[in-house]
């Protein structure tokens, strides 16, 4: 029998699998300037519930200051301004509302 955190040579090649599809997705995200993305710091404090932000946007996922599916984290935005993250109060022209929180 072997320890449990000694993976056997089948998970190995698994999860290197699964690594290399989930940076190919990660590749495959638009940048933020052909997606249009804009963050807007006086909205920052903003009631994020309403309106157009990426907080509402269904392909928005709150981890690590803020992620999108589709649009990369990484880079320059329509504004010039440079981030690490897709934050709550960011927005772009590929917004798909989120019906749950939208009203
Ligand atoms: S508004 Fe754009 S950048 Fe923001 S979460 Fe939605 S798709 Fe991503």
């Amino acid at each position: 029998m072997r320890p449990l955190e000694e993976p056997i040579d089948g998970e190995i090649e698994l999860s290197s699998r699964i690594k290399h599809l989930i940076d190919l997705a990660k590749e495959a995200r638009i940048p933020k300037k052909r997606a249009g993305y804009i963050e807007v710091d006086e909205f920052k404090d903003s009631d994020l519930k309403k309106g157009y932000f990426c907080a509402t946007c269904v392909y928005f996922v709150n981890v690590q200051g803020g992620k999108c599916a589709i649009v990369k984290s990484q880079g320059e935005d329509c504004n010039g301004k440079f981030s690490k993250v897709i934050a709550p109060h960011g927005y772009c022209s590929l917004w798909a509302p989120n019906k749950t929180m939208v009203k």
